[in-house]
This record gives structure tokens, C-alpha cells and sequence, in this order.
């Protein structure tokens, strides 16, 4: 068997060995002559995984006891309606700082709901880099402000988040959470589909400050924050098999040796790609301002459409799998997450190499 060079924007790799070990279990989870499908999501055998989950994340995480951590579903896209739904319940206004395509989606949600302002916005630029943290300005009676930590498609990212505002900060972390150490104490709200960094897709991660849950009778049930967070965010049937795999990664992630020790591999991964596009002399060009590259997707095009195209049918060829340009943007991404190994980007520094030796 040979494992592909996956570099899938999400669903992405997994770990080999979340993926060994959940074979392992497949038709006999601890002893239970079940596999963690089968289980009853209201048995011991379940909570276990489910509460260890919690635990593996609030530890990596270093999550403070103020915060209240939920496995949801309907992906990030359902968080882009279920913030504003519970946070702009008495007329106040949400804040996006609008950097990419992701956060565009979340603001267009946010305005079916109640009042939205644009924070900061590199839209103009067409997304090529992350606004100043410092020089974002929200009101005090703002009901939030909304920020894409990563910008999957564009590939830029955040490189320091803004402090000391006087108004909650919702970060969507779908495509970077956990390949960094963060301070958690800056965000009110924090969330993740988990089929980049986190497992497989079918679970929504949301790390909130327990003061921003409150009880409101006139809000769907199921959009309610304080429906899962009163029950353990087993409220209803949750995808049982998805958390399952989520706690696999998690221990896989703290068996790595937790999140400064991914960061060092994450840096690594980043400068092999990066390195290869800025030593190329023109012939790979990033479409990230330097100053706010992603460490999670790497985007550049090749000097014309056609050598772009020439470049993916070769990389394909090759074994490298994902690396398409995102439909909205074209050219090339390779989206590095936590699990895509060292040896594999550099397999790919190697292949982009030697494509511009031979073109
Ligand atoms: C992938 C992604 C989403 C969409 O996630 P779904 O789980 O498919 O809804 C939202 N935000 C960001 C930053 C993403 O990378």
C-alpha cells in the first residue's frame, strides 16, 4: 500500500496513526464486541471517548475553566448563522474584519440576522493580506467582532490577533486551530469545522466563555448555545464516530508533544514551501503579502495559465494529490495541515524544483 501525497484543502490528511488506531478498533471498541458507531451515545463506553475528548482538547489548548467547549454539527458554516443568532439578540451591531472568502460568508449570514459594520477589509487587494491588528477600531457596544484566523483559500493568515478590545472576539479557526499555541484568553468564541485540522468532517469545535451563554426561549433549539452547553453537547444524537476520531488526533497531537512542538514542524513545512517559491526568481509567484503567510496553505500561480496547468497534470502525475487553486482564486495551494508530514512537502519542494529546472 502506498499513502498518497495528500495536500487536500479539507476534508485533509489524517494521521497515520489516528487511522491505525481506529482500525484497530473497528469491530471491537474496548471490549465492548461493537465498533464506536454502534455504541449508545448515552453509554459509559461513549461519554468516555466523548469526555476525553474534552479533556485532550481543553489540555492542549491550555482552555481556562471559564470556557465551555462543544462538539456541534452543520460545520463552520452553521457558526456563521449561530453567532449572530445568540450574540446580536437586543440590537446590537457585529463587526467583520473581511479577509477572504470564508469571512465574506460569515458577514452575508451575520446581516440576515441583525446590524453588521466591516471592521477592517483587504478585499480591494484581492485578499492578498491580513489588516493590522492594531489598527482595528469596533465600538464599545458592539456586540462582537468576527475574524478568520486563517484564510484557507487565499492563503494568509493572522500573524498576531488583536487585544485589549472591549468587546468579544469570535475567531472561525477552521483551518489553523491547533498548529499553534494561542492564548485562548483572547477570544469570547472560538470554532472549527474539524476536517482540516482537527479529524474528520461531521464535528464543529466551539470553545465560549461561559458568560456569553445565556438562556433565550425565542431561538431555535438546536441553534441555541446554551441547548449543548447544558447537556454536555448531547442534547441530541451527536456524530459519535467523528468525536471518536477527534480524540484520536487530539492524542495524536499531544503524543507529537503538544502545540509548540507542532508549530516547529508546522515552521518547517511553511519555509521548504516558501523558500522554494522565493529563491525561484519569479517563476513560482505567491499570492500572500510576505507579511501575512499562511503556515497552513501555501497559494502561488506559475508565470502563465498554461505552465499552471502544465505544473498540476505533472504534480498529479507525480502522486501530489489537492493542489488545485481553490475555483474562486485558480492556480495552485498546497494546504499543509498538522498531519501532512515533513518528508511529504519536501517531496513536493523537490518535484517544484525540478519542474522549473526542466520547463
Ligand atoms: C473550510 C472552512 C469553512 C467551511 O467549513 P464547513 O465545515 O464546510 O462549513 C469555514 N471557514 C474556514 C476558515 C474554512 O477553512
Amino acid at each position: 500500500m502506498k499513502r498518497a501525497y495528500n495536500f487536500n484543502a479539507g476534508p485533509a490528511a489524517l494521521p497515520e496513526w489516528v487511522l491505525q488506531e481506529a482500525q484497530k478498533s473497528w469491530m471491537d471498541f474496548n471490549n465492548t464486541g461493537m465498533s464506536v458507531m454502534e455504541l449508545s451515545h448515552r453509554s459509559k463506553d461513549y461519554e468516555g471517548v466523548h469526555n476525553e475528548a474534552k479533556a485532550l482538547l481543553a489540555s492542549l489548548l491550555s482552555i481556562p475553566e471559564d470556557y465551555e467547549i462543544l462538539f456541534l454539527q452543520g460545520g463552520a458554516s452553521l457558526q456563521f448563522t449561530m453567532v449572530p443568532m445568540n450574540l446580536l439578540d437586543n440590537g446590537q451591531t457585529g463587526y467583520y474584519a473581511l479577509t477572504g472568502v470564508w469571512a465574506e460568508k460569515a458577514l452575508k449570514e451575520a446581516a440576515k440576522i441583525g446590524k453588521t459594520e466591516i471592521a477592517a477589509s483587504s478585499k480591494e487587494d484581492n485578499y492578498t493580506y491580513i489588516p493590522e491588528a492594531g489598527d482595528i477600531q469596533v465600538p464599545e457596544n458592539a456586540a462582537y467582532l468576527h475574524i478568520t484566523s486563517n484564510n484557507t483559500i487565499y492563503g494568509t493568515q493572522w500573524q498576531t490577533f488583536p487585544t485589549g478590545l472591549k468587546v468579544p472576539v469570535v475567531a472561525d479557526m477552521s483551518s489553523d486551530i491547533l498548529s499553534t499555541p494561542i492564548d485562548v484568553k483572547n477570544f469570547d468564541i472560538i470554532y472549527a469545522g474539524a476536517q482540516k485540522n482537527l479529524g474528520p468532517s461531521g464535528v464543529t469545535v466551539v470553545i465560549i466563555k461561559k458568560d456569553l451563554i445565556k438562556k433565550n426561549p425565542a431561538l431555535p433549539t438546536m441553534l441555541s448555545y446554551e441547548t449543548h452547553a447544558s447537556s454536555n453537547s448531547l442534547f441530541n444524537t451527536p456524530p459519535t464516530l467523528a468525536i471518536y476520531l477527534l480524540s484520536l488526533v487530539l492524542k495524536w497531537a499531544e503524543n507529537q508533544g503538544g502545540l509548540e512542538a507542532i508549530a516547529t514542524i508546522n515552521n518547517k513545512k511553511a519555509e521548504t514551501l516558501y523558500n522554494v517559491i522565493d529563491n525561484s526568481n519569479g517563476f513560482y509567484n505567491g499570492h500572500a503579502a510576505k507579511n501575512s503567510r499562511s503556515k497552513m496553505n501555501v497559494t502561488f500561480t506559475l508565470q502563465s495559465d498554461e505552465l499552471t496547468k502544465r505544473f498540476l497534470e505533472e504534480a498529479k502525475q507525480a502522486g501530489f494529490v489537492g493542489l488545485n487553486g481553490h475555483r474562486s482564486i485558480g492556480g495552485c495551494r498546497a494546504s499543509i495541515y498538522n498531519a501532512v508530514p515533513l518528508e511529504h512537502v519536501e517531496a513536493l519542494a523537490e518535484f517544484m524544483k525540478t519542474f522549473q529546472q526542466n520547463a
